[in-house]
């Protein structure tokens, strides 16, 4: 166990390391955060930032020598480098630099969804310029090309209406290589499943949350999700299975389509907190946050306890365009959090803060958050 009053090392400085730092400092905990941006969003509340590169062989001494446990907010900090820390360094990785690597590489990923006998959609791996086309007349279009590693948001994304222009696409933009190559499916709805798990392999799910995503990019997020029962405990069986398989240890996102007859479609999971959790900082019984810290700490998971429905709306650096926006009605409703995550650059696209609407229950809070979320022009 490890006791507050220790460091806690973190790679990665972006808002979800914010809100781990947060959570950790409140425990008592010291926080440790390397990432290269001097301005960053986690390196406010950190006790120490290590202002350097993820592989930076100096900084990731430091962390190893100093910090009782290292963990990671974002799934493309280099499994390498957490495996060096565990290996070289003998510091506790946690979650294992094995399960990172798995979900930071969309073909590793695929496949280990598939060899676990969980439903994926069909998709065609390539490796390099000599797979291309044996691949592209794999899958059935419209289809997205994904790049292997290093994608969020959307980015790294190319959407094809044939193999002729797929195979153009990967051509033109040998970068996407390794990819996979995946069926566009019609879906029903997304939801997810943010999980934790102990040492010891105590889990604890957090509500299902609906997804929406406007442009590749989550938009809105919706807990507990109005989806059967018997499909939020299908899809908290499949997360957990994950979760055993992968020895995890954290907090991990697992991502779902929701395809024609209600069957569920594994997307991708993260291995980290994840935006659709962001509803638990102000709704039910523990944040993500604060569960990650725990978790890695080498606690049990607390009982999130479903508390009041909610509703989160992401920001993003577009709202910006004529100014700040108006705070002033966001704030001016009793059931609405706000969060900024504290970047200057508002950059199109770039997720900036989110705000969370709480109610007795879905039909409460969704409204009230698709007016506030209309009239800061989001979507727009
Ligand atoms: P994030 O980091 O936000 O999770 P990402 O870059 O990892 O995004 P994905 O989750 O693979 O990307 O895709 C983003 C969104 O694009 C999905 O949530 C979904 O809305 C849509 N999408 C992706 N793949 C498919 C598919 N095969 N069929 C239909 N829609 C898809
Ligand atoms: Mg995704």
């Amino acid at each position: 166990m490890i006791l507050p009053g220790a460091t806690l090392g973190l790679l990665g400085g972006g808002q979800l390391g914010r809100y781990f730092t947060i959570a950790a400092r409140n425990a008592g905990y010291g926080v440790w955060v390397l990432d290269p941006d001097p301005s960053a969003p986690a390196a406010a509340f950190a006790t120490r930032h290590l202002c350097a590169a993820y592989d930076d062989p100096p900084a990731l001494a430091e962390l190893g020598a100093g910090c009782a446990v290292v963990t990671t907010e974002f799934e493309n900090a280099p499994a390498a480098a957490l495996q060096a820390l565990a290996n070289d360094h003998g510091v506790p990785v946690r979650p294992p630099a094995a399960a990172v690597g798995v979900a930071q590489h969309r073909i590793l990923e695929k496949q280990f969804f598939r060899d676990c006998g969980l439903p994926v959609g069909p998709f065609a791996a390539i490796h390099d310029a000599d797979g291309i086309d044996a691949a592209v007349a794999a899958v059935q279009y419209p289809a997205i090309i994904k790049t292997a590693r290093f994608g969020y948001d959307g980015k790294g994304q190319v959407r094809v209406a044939n193999a002729v222009q797929a195979a153009n696409e990967l051509r033109a933009n040998p970068g996407l290589l390794p990819c996979v190559v995946e069926q566009q499916l019609d879906l029903e709805r997304e939801i997810s499943v943010v999980l934790g798990r102990s040492v010891d392999g105590q889990m604890q799910c957090f509500p299902v949350a609906e997804n929406r995503h406007t442009g590749g990019i989550l938009d809105v997020s919706m807990a507990p999700a109005d989806i059967p029962p018997a499909l939020a405990s299908e899809a908290r069986r499949i997360a957990m299975q994950i979760a055993d398989q992968l020895d995890y240890v954290g907090v991990l996102g697992v991502e779902f389509f929701v395809v024609a007859g209600g069957r569920l479609v594994l997307n991708e999971m993260a291995p980290r907190p994840h935006n659709s959790g962001h509803y638990t900082i102000d709704a039910g019984a523990c944040s993500q946050f604060e569960q990650q810290v725990r978790l890695v700490c080498g606690f049990a998971p607390l009982d999130p306890k479903p508390g009041s429905a909610a509703v989160m709306v992401n920001l993003l650096g577009d709202i910006w365009r004529d100014g700040p926006p108006d705070w002033a009605a966001l704030l001016a409703n009793p059931h609405c959090h706000l969060h900024l995550y504290g970047k200057e650059d508002a950059r199109p696209g770039r997720k900036m803060g989110h705000f969370t609407v709480t109610g007795a229950s879905l039909s409460d809070a969704l409204p009230q958050a698709l007016k506030l979320r209309s009239h800061l022009g989001v979507g727009d």
